[in-house]
């Protein structure tokens, strides 16, 4: 006898559609499992074989043939026990033939027959939903996550027992625990355990914190030990919007695929925050595996990736270049072509020299030679599309010895951050850009439209500088949301300078060969001593 049942396997972000097939023939007595299945799938047949004798079925001495269509999917993953058990239990006439028709089954087995947690429930309730299915059985364990979903009914199954019983029609949702399944859907507003608050002193990476966040803008802190680039970077995440619905979604689903889901919150309501080790392998944060699994880049997404000890990582990390054009990354390997979304906000920090501490010349003894080529581990073009760089400086005692909160709160800075966002969402839409760092050469030129000071001043930073057309272009969208957060129309000189004192950290490593980088522009040396006791007037005048 011959029957069949729904279930899904995960491929990149998506679940697709497998059909079970389960049959029950005269023949040598055995139990195969195919269709391009992994070892790990092969496994099922043990767990199944016993979980269904606990059950007190006693398979026939008869051939169980077990198909996983389309042949040409490689299925991969323990989630495939429950829809083979229940189809070789419709096959040997337990469960009536047509009791799972437009019903998604998936779950992992323990041998008692009770069930396991499985990976990428989102993604398997979503494509159920989209296949017209009315319910989907899950393993009791996936429940909460399942129900995050609409439209569908999603059905927790504790045992083997409970799967025969539904399969029968005896089973009862009272059973379950239908309550507080939707208790996620609720949009609770996300609570962070940091604050920019809690960081005194450091006023220029709080300012450069808060301009990153406004127009999606890639930052590069570097300063000593100490000085709190990871507590800076740690805190972004606090002032990114809030997520909406969809982003929420999305996130979760990424989350779901790689179990990192906590059962009990079952959609993300915090902005990812990715802090990989600087000894981490390119296959990690890209995403790898036979079947391609996401990688730290994906996980950060609609977040923030904090890469510490920059020219420490491995390999020279030119491969981030796709993704932080494109926003996504796509990986080809055996087992197929994945895309995974890939659009984070890329926080660096890095250390000024070997020991730490130059341009400190009490502390620090690194020769020049030993400072450039430190320096230059950092690949090219990773720099080349990081917007910001800003140098921090040591704690100061007094800033230290303040005590109480500073006045840069994170709810602050994220108000200006909405505000500067709705700005940027109004003059873009319709064109798919959604932050002012994803501006091309062609659109600063329709958006970036400048005073004519701040025109002078430009033309006489490119020369003295030495800025390259795409230094240029960064020093221009910067300026373009530094007027956004001011709510200006026009990018006028004090824009303009402040987005060069955030390009100046390039400029000022040590070069004893062309001499060029010492030298800043006049103007812009007054303009960064300006600058900085200015923006110390505004942010202690202004209370949040
Ligand atoms: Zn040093």
């Amino acid at each position: 006898m011959f029957c069949h049942v729904l279930s899904a396997v995960i491929s990149g972000v998506d679940a697709l559609p497998v059909m079970v097939e389960a049959d029950v023939s005269d023949g040598m007595p055995q139990f195969t499992i195919v269709g391009f299945v992994s070892s790990q799938v092969r496994e099922a047949q043990d767990r199944v074989r016993t979980a269904v004798r606990n059950l007190g079925v006693s398979l026939p001495p008869r051939r169980i043939t077990i198909n996983l269509a389309p042949g040409d999917l490689r299925k991969d993953g323990s989630r495939f026990d429950l829809p083979i058990a229940a189809a070789v239990l419709q096959a040997l006439g337990v469960i009536p033939e047509d009791a799972f028709r437009d019903t998604l089954v998936a779950g992992e087995l323990h041998l008692d027959g009770s069930t396991e947690r499985i990976t990428g429930v989102l993604p398997t309730v979503l494509m159920a939903r989209e296949k017209g299915c009315r319910a989907c059985l899950l393993p009791v364990g996936n429940v909460r996550e399942g129900r995050v979903i609409e439209g569908i009914r999603v059905v927790g199954i504790r045992s083997l027992e409970e799967l025969t019983a539904y399969g029968r029609g005896l089973f009862t949702e009272e059973d379950n625990l239908s309550e507080n399944g939707d208790r996620s859907k609720d949009s609770l507003p996300a609570v962070y355990s940091v604050d920019f608050a809690d960081i005194h002193g450091q006023e220029a990476a709080k300012r450069a914190a808060l301009i990153a966040a406004a127009g999606f803008h890639n930052l590069l802190l570097s300063g000593p030990p100490g000085s709190g680039k990871s507590m800076a970077a740690r805190r972004i995440p606090t002032i990114l919007p809030e997520l909406t619905q969809e982003e929420s979604l999305e996130i979760s689903r990424i989350y779901s695929i790689v179990g990192m889901l906590p059962e009990e919150e079952p959609l993300m309501r915090h902005r990812p925050f990715r802090a990989p080790h600087h000894t981490v392998t390119p296959a990690a944060l890209c995403g790898a595996g036979l079947h391609p699994r996401p990688g730290e880049i994906t996980l950060a997404h609609r977040g923030v990736l904090f890469l510490d000890e920059l020219p420490e990582m491995r390999g020279n990390l030119d491969f981030l270049r796709e993704p932080l054009e494109e926003r996504k990354i796509t990986i080809s390997r055996a087992g197929g072509t994945c895309t995974f979304p890939a659009s984070f906000l890329l926080v660096a920090a890095m250390n000024p020299c070997p020991c730490g501490y130059y341009p400190d010349r009490r502390r620090c003894s690194c020769t020049l030679r030993e400072i450039k080529n430190y320096q230059a581990r950092v690949s090219q073009a990773l720099l080349d599309r990081i917007d910001l760089r800003c140098e921090m400086q040591p704690a100061e005692y007094d800033d230290l010895t303040a005590g109480g909160q500073s006045n840069m709160t994170s709810a602050w800075m994220r108000e200006h951050v909405i505000r500067a966002g709705q700005l940027q969402k109004d003059r873009y839409a319709g064109t798919g850009i959604l932050f002012n760092s994803e501006l091309s050469a062609a659109d600063i030129h329709r958006y970036c439209d400048t005073s004519p000071e701040a025109g002078r001043l430009l033309r006489a930073s490119f020369r003295s500088l030495g800025l390259s057309a795409r230094g240029y272009h960064h020093v221009l969208k910067v300026s373009r949301t530094i007027a956004d957060l001011e709510g200006a129309e026009k990018i006028c000189e004090t824009h303009v300078s402040e987005a060069l004192c955030f390009r100046c950290g390039e400029l000022e490593l040590p070069d004893s060969g062309t001499g060029k980088s010492l030298r800043l522009h006049e103007g812009q040396q007054e303009h960064k001593g300006r600058m900085t006791s200015g923006r110390r007037k505004i942010w202690e005048g202004e209370k949040p």
